[in-house]
């Protein structure tokens, strides 16, 4: 395992999509991606997916948060997010909530947001409203809980854990 970026704890307003991503998939995921393990910097399903984003919408213009980088943001302040998969997820939805709430305190006023799914040619509306805020905040502090921890969560179950990148190193496959 690489050596530690940067110390997790005191990272308090380092978070982004990534981070939200990972929370709702597996907060081993998240714990191990802040201590530098990162298998999936050369997967294939990653590649395929950067494919997929570069080549649906070409004209568009990233939003560099620093700590997150946002597809694009149209106008009335509504932000995109471009995703490979052909199933809709929660944790799609709580990406999208949190880059409003990165927005919203560099002052922009949200209006909400947008997953775009091209392979399955839909998109889902995430609304930005006080309960969506009270979500992104709810979200922030458990990812600050569990990057916090001494120890790694507990592992999935082996089938919950299918298709993702740091299978190898959870269950040694
Ligand atoms: S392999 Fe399973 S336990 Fe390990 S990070 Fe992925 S989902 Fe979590």
């Amino acid at each position: 395992m690489k050596s530690l970026p940067t110390d997790p704890v005191q990272d308090e307003h380092g978070l982004g999509g990534v981070h939200i991503k990972y929370l709702h998939h597996c907060p081993r995921q998240l714990w191990l991606y802040m201590r530098g393990y990162r298998p999936e910097a050369g997967s294939d399903l990653v590649a395929f997916g950067e494919a997929v984003d570069a080549t649906t919408f070409t004209r568009r213009r990233d939003v560099d948060l620093g700590e997150a980088r946002i597809d694009w943001v149209t106008t009335g302040a509504v932000v995109h997010e471009t995703k490979s998969s052909r199933a809709p997820s929660p944790a799609h939805d709580a990406q999208v909530r949190h880059y409003c709430l990165l927005l919203e305190r560099r002052g922009v006023n949200v209006r909400g947001g947008i997953v775009h799914y091209p392979l399955i040619r839909r998109t889902t509306d995430v609304a930005w409203n006080d309960e969506a805020r009270d979500q992104a905040e709810d979200a922030e502090a458990e990812a600050r809980a569990i990057i916090a921890r001494s120890t790694a969560p507990e592992r999935l179950t082996r089938a919950a854990c299918s298709g993702c990148s740091y299978l190898d190193y959870c269950w040694g496959t």
